[in-house]
């Protein structure tokens, strides 16, 4: 059985600032070593079920914060910047399930550790079908359109409960408490990796009994994906994609019938409105 990782950072026990899981800062080493803490806790619990062969995708900031010689379950890691399909690069219909790892809330939410919905320096809000949606949300769609459940979501407890929308029967491992968007209270990261190791065990048994619930996420058709951006240049600048049309001063809309189209769109205008954002 093939098991796909979207891993994160901003949802790992023990980690509440940008020092912490940004490549150069002081922290960083630290960091890194909760974050694959977790990563490998979440491989061994699948492979203790009969999961055989992982696939990593490292999916935060440069994308080079997992090394590969400290991946449990011999896994294929994916790492490095610009990737076709961003954080969701590498699955495809062939894994049975996905997990996302140390995920982290939406931008808007009300109490969530460095809570950010792909790039704070952009993005004000994303709704996906009239919803607010954050990451989990937003890379269901890839999710919905090559078939894959999704079977484990860890991080916050605010992660936890977005992502109850697209994926209900996921299991939910939650390794902090979100106290505001730079504090929280941690679980032991010991604790946590047990959880996390019991968590990706129950899913992937799940998956081998075939529990109906574990079915991919499905959205109505045609799917609307609505983003507001902090400024409205970054709104002109995304209508420079095909099919991408303004809704309001700083709200554009992609929409379509394709889940696999949307999300690329997506991640065009998520580059476009953060090179304005760099300047
Ligand atoms: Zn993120």
């Amino acid at each position: 059985m093939k098991l796909f990782l979207s891993t994160d950072f901003e949802g790992t026990s023990g980690i509440v600032a940008w020092e912490q899981i940004i490549e150069g800062q002081p922290e960083y080493a630290q960091g890194r070593l909760l974050l694959t803490r977790e990563v490998n806790a979440v491989i061994s619990g699948a492979q203790e079920a009969g999961a055989s062969e992982f696939v990593v995708n490292d999916a935060h900031h440069f994308m080079r914060n997992l090394h590969p010689q400290e991946l449990a379950g011999e896994a294929i890691l994916i790492s490095g910047r610009h990737k076709p399909l961003y954080m969701m690069e590498g699955l495809d219909s062939s894994f049975a399930g996905l997990c996302f790892v140390s995920y982290h809330g939406s931008i808007g939410a009300e109490r969530a550790v460095l809570g950010h919905t792909y790039s704070p320096a952009a993005i004000l809000e994303v709704r996906l079908n009239g919803q607010i949606v954050g990451e989990v949300g937003i890379n269901a769609l890839v999710a919905a359109h090559y078939g894959v459940p999704i079977v484990l979501v860890s991080g916050d407890d605010v992660t936890a409960q977005e992502a109850e929308s697209v994926a209900p029967a996921a299991e939910k491992i939650v390794v902090k408490h979100s106290l505001g968007r730079f504090a929280a209270a941690h679980l032991h990261p010991d604790k946590a990796c047990e959880l996390l190791r019991a968590g990706a065990q129950r899913a992937v048994e799940r998956l081998a009994r075939g529990d109906e619930r574990l079915v991919p996420p499905s959205f109505e058709l045609p799917v609307r994906l609505e983003v507001t951006f902090l400024v409205a240049d970054m709104a002109e600048m995304a209508c420079s994609v095909r099919g991408v049309e303004r809704r309001a001063a700083r709200t554009v809309c992609l929409s379509g019938e394709n889940l696999l189209d949307i999300y690329r769109q997506f991640v065009a205008v998520v580059m476009l409105a953060r090179a304005l954002a760099d300047r």
